[in-house]
């Protein structure tokens, strides 16, 4: 398929008329998630006719490859961050439209004349003060903005539709790049992972804008509608103002700056998220909740005296004759211990006998259905000194694996790189369920993978555990901090740690997402990289 027309600068009067009665935008039949809604269109048309102004010299002028909507909205002049206008000649950024303000004087010194409000949309003729109404400017809209129907959301796990840049390359909307803009390799990897958990996502693309509305819930709302958008003016979206906020909010527990810890950055999210969805502690008081939130039954058993380590090979053994407390906890994530690190690494250890002391055949493997055990109900695990047994009684739709590669605290937190094995179908994950609770679930309880995040790299970059303390103790850090010499040594490696490997869901085909590359991937790479975070969908929600 060819790529649609866009609407193209040119002088002449004819190609402004013609763009002013629609033919130069893109069919309604196109299948990106992008129009603007025909009410608008419908309003433009019969406005645009009263105002005597209009001249199509000046939208002519409109340089869609100068614009670029992804950065923070701040006047380039003053830093201000109220009533900012795009200049659509140049794309800056500038302050105001009245006299004595930035765009009033741009307009003038630049001969620069045609200006969108980042906020209303509105687009004006400075210094005049004219507003324009035509529609060859929604497609500038809706690079702002990217709006969606829910018909174009219900439509978007089965369309294999491309999309296309602003030169006419084709990318698949959903599985565009993000910028590295310094160190947030996991920020980006956690983002692209629920922008394809699919509840999560039509929540974000439909999300009414409000006044009042949390801006980290709106930020990420508008960079998730630009990852799906099928008309991006460039196939790949900076999460600088999503980035911004999360280092606001999180009072810069997590930064652009410093690598961190996807899990703990996922965590921190989706908590964020739930509160500023109105989310309560009450089960499915929001789409956070209703998505990934289960239940987990823990069995404590009390005193040491029920401690056995010497039976079943050194586990220990719950006294069933003493007293064990039960309760019932809500989990928003499966952490799955790792066996311990080996003490000899690839490196001593060359057992391919080539002497190259690159083998990865003494790296221990486990399957994954083995580490899910530690949730059967009957494997006792030590904690605080007493014996505990967990098992799920309700299973979400949506399970997050957490894979404990990381030893806790200090700044050489090192990692456990043991390969985990799994299959990407129907793994079992109701076989865990006691009788009567899989009786109640009456459902398909076999999962399929969506999402793997993989950490590349042999440690956790130690800036990612200092964050962690700061947090730990509740003090923000007084100022902000340069990175210490050990921070920058462990970031300075130009790959990113963090790889998000996503299921398409229309294709059945598996991407590889690494901050701005994307490419396709083999299912059969997924269990070779170290996983870290994985999702899974219950078979009974997929769209097939
Ligand atoms: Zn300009």
């Amino acid at each position: 398929m060819a790529p649609p027309k866009r609407p193209v600068s040119g002088g002449d009067a004819a190609a402004s008329k013609q763009r002013k009665l629609g033919s130069a935008n893109p069919p309604a039949a196109h299948a990106s998630p992008s129009a603007a809604g025909s009410d608008e269109d419908a309003a433009s048309d019969s406005d645009a006719a009263t105002c005597p102004h209009i001249d199509g010299a000046y939208l002519d002028t409109v340089n869609r490859a100068c614009l670029d909507f992804d950065f923070e909205q701040l006047c380039s002049v003053s830093l201000s961050s109220s009533n900012i206008y795009a200049c659509l000649v140049c794309g800056k950024y500038y302050q105001g439209r009245g006299k004595q303000t930035q765009a009033y004087f741009h307009s003038i010194n630049d001969s620069h004349h045609v200006f969108i409000n980042l906020r209303t949309l509105r687009a004006y003729v400075l210094p005049d003060g004219y507003e324009v109404k035509d529609r060859s400017l929604n497609d500038i809209k809706n690079a702002v903005q990217p709006q969606y129907s829910p018909h174009h959301v219900a439509q978007l796990d089965t369309c294999l539709e491309s999309g296309y840049d602003l030169g006419g390359k084709p990318y698949r909307p959903g599985f565009v790049g993000l910028n590295r803009i310094k160190h947030n390799s996991y920020m980006n990897a956690v983002v692209q992972a629920l922008a394809h958990v699919p509840p999560i996502r039509d929540m974000l693309l439909l999300l009414p804008d409000r006044d009042g509305q949390p801006a980290l819930l709106q930020r990420m709302a508008v960079l998730v509608r630009k990852m799906w958008h099928g008309r991006l003016f460039k196939a790949h979206v900076s999460p600088h103002e999503f980035a911004q906020e999360v280092a606001d909010r999180s009072r810069r527990r997590f930064r652009l700056d410093v690598e961190g810890d996807a899990f703990e950055f996922l965590t921190w999210l989706l908590n964020t998220l739930h509160m500023d969805l109105g989310g309560t502690r009450k089960k499915g008081s929001s789409v956070i909740y209703t998505t990934f939130q289960g239940q987990i039954r823990a069995t404590t058993h009390g005193s040491e005296a029920s401690r056995d380590p010497a039976s079943e090979g050194g586990r220990p053994q719950p006294d069933t004759s003493q007293s064990a407390v039960v309760e019932k906890m809500p989990f928003l994530a499966l952490s799955l211990e790792l066996p311990p690190k080996p003490l000899f690494t690839s490196a001593s250890v060359d057992t391919s006998g080539d002497g190259d002391g690159d083998d990865r055949t003494d790296i221990p493997q486990v399957a994954l259905t083995a580490l899910l055990q530690r949730y059967n109900g009957s494997t006792a695990i030590e904690s605080n000194g007493k014996l505990r047994q967990y098992q799920p009684v309700r299973l979400p739709q949506y399970i997050i694996c957490h894979i404990k590669r990381f030893s806790k605290g200090g700044p050489m937190a090192e990692k456990n790189p043991t390969v985990v094995n799994f299959p990407i179908h129907g793994v079992r994950f109701g076989d865990l369920l006691p009788c009567d609770a899989s009786q109640q679930h009456c459902r398909d309880t076999t999962y399929d993978l969506i999402v793997n995040i993989c950490h590349i790299g042999q440690q956790m970059p130690a800036a990612a555990n200092t964050s962690g303390r700061q947090s730990d103790t509740g003090q923000p850090p007084p100022v902000a901090q340069p990175d210490t010499p050990t921070a920058s040594a462990a970031n300075s490696s130009a790959e990113s740690p963090f790889v998000a490997y996503i299921r398409c869901s229309a294709s059945g085909k598996w991407y590889m997402l690494r901050d701005l590359h994307v490419e396709p991937a083999m299912p059969q790479v997924l269990c070779l990289s170290d996983s870290y975070i994985q999702i899974w969908q219950r078979n009974d929600s997929s769209v097939h």
